[in-house]
């Protein structure tokens, strides 16, 4: 036994991808939170290592299925971790699609990387991961249940707590016990809203010795002045009714595009929405609406009550979801008005990109925007208004409308990380640790923190280690 816990931070450490914090409790065992991909450019080698041995780790827990909060397990399996992984049913159900996924994506990748390196006379590079890698990491998960503790052992237990960001999110509190105490550590993972349009607002969790939590909006209020619902009609119908066009709308295929098809299920109840057609264009949009349909238990009242009417909110007449690449060519051979909601959110890969190609130079379409584009992407070029893009290789003239809805987002802003808090007594908080911000969100959110009476909170940099004692 060692007189002490510590806590290394290996990734999302004053960077907003790639969350890795790991755990050494008293007795020895060793508890990595999350196993995300770094996803900013050139991230390759910072993704192969993780900075500690993965076979001495015993126990992963996995906030959500994000791919910056998951998208590294199989490779840690890879590398030989043999310990269990601990998450909700709904992420793993949700994790089955999003890293099978990910593997396609890292292998065709590879592939891309390989025929450059061919040419240059160099060796091929290996995908970081396979699929098969993806089959042997699913049989390795465990469920957890929400608001039930899991025993670990005699010294360590775990609490998940709902964590309203995405179907499956939770929030993570460890109990282990130090020189016949107990310390309680809690972990965020990513924070939702307390109004978000289909989940539960983020549950309160029992008072905490030291807080690991995330800061993405640690600088930034949500607009909540904006009329979403409203703006997505307008967009309808100056596209659709008005000039006849295509209303694309890019969209993550867990969360925003459910959001979207609830939306337009809601206005096509209360008679707003105009006959019009509505493709969901994306296998993995139409997969991760069937699990979300499973997992009623994270919706709020208001969607619950919605579904007494009609029990299934994600679907109406005139909605199609495709699965084929047949029926996705269809859609483009329809002359007619349509809405085409398909992934990725950011355009750098999907379906999505097909759709633009044949879309983008007619200025009666629009490309209706409702998630964060990294400036560096396909989306953030057309978002920031450049008037010519390059996809696939070939230049594109914008000249279809650009429009943006910017309130809806997965992630609590400040004031909401705050009312979070609510729950905690400040002055028994030992340790404030800001994680997944930018270094300057960090700064001002920690300064909004010490306001509030939170007096030890740090920022720690990548590999950096703390103890608790
Ligand atoms: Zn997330």
């Amino acid at each position: 036994m060692y007189d002490f816990i510590s806590i290394e931070f290996w990734g999302a450490a004053q960077e907003v991808t790639g969350s890795k914090h790991l755990i050494t409790a008293a007795d020895g065992t060793k508890i990595l939170l999350d196993c995300g991909l770094v996803q900013s450019a050139g991230a390759e080698e910072a993704n192969k290592h993780f900075g500690f041995s993965p076979h001495e780790v015993d126990v992963l827990l996995v906030s959500h299925a994000h791919i910056d909060h998951s998208g590294n397990i199989p490779n840690f399996v890879k590398q030989g971790f043999r310990g269990k992984i601990l998450t909700t049913a709904a992420t793993m159900d949700v994790l089955s699609i999003m890293l099978a996924d990910s593997a396609r994506i890292q292998e065709d990748d590879a592939e891309y990387i390989n025929k450059k390196r061919n040419k240059e006379g160099k060796k091929p590079i290996k995908p970081l991961y396979s699929i098969e890698d993806v089959e042997l990491t699913l049989k390795m998960f465990h469920e957890v249940k929400i608001n039930e503790h899991y025993t670990w052992n005699e010294n360590i237990s775990f609490y998940f707590t709902d964590a309203g960001h995405i179907l499956g999110s939770a929030c993570i509190s460890i109990d282990i016990k130090l020189n016949e105490e107990t310390r309680r550590i809690f972990y965020s993972g990513d924070v939702g809203r307390y109004k978000d349009r289909i989940l539960k607002a983020p549950a309160d969790f029992p008072q905490a010795d030291v807080i690991l939590l995330e800061s993405t909006y640690g600088n930034r209020l949500h607009d909540i002045t904006e009329d979403a619902e409203q703006k997505l009609l307008d967009a309808v119908k100056s596209t659709c009714i008005q000039r006849g066009g295509k209303l694309l709308i890019p969209a993550f295929s867990l969360g925003r595009t459910q959001e979207i098809v609830y939306a337009l299920d809601r206005m096509r109840t209360e008679g707003k929405l105009p006959q019009v057609k509505v493709y969901v264009d994306s296998p993995l949009s139409t997969s991760a609406t069937k699990i979300m349909r499973r997992h009623t238990q994270y919706f709020n009242e208001d969607i619950l009550e919605y579904m007494e009417k009609d029990p299934d909110p994600f679907s109406f007449p005139n909605l199609k979801y495709t699965a084929s690449i047949q029926e996705s060519k269809a859609i483009n051979d329809d002359e007619g008005p349509a809405i085409i909601i398909s992934a990725s959110g950011m355009m750098e890969a999907g379906r999505i990109k097909h759709h633009l190609t044949k879309y983008i130079e007619d200025k009666k379409n629009t490309i209706l925007i409702v998630g964060y584009c990294e400036p560096n992407t396909l989306g953030g070029k057309i978002l920031r208004g450049d008037k010519n893009v390059r996809i696939y290789g070939r230049e594109f003239a914008v000249n279809a409308n650009v429009e943006v809805i910017s309130s809806y987002s997965a992630h609590a802003d400040y004031a909401e990380l705050i009312q979070f808090l609510n729950c905690q007594d400040p002055s028994k908080v030992k340790s404030l640790y800001l994680v997944h911000g930018t270094i300057e969100a960090q700064e001002y959110f920690a300064d909004k923190l010490r306001e509030r009476g939170y007096n030890h909170v740090e920022i720690p940099a990548k590999g950096e280690r703390k103890i608790i004692s």
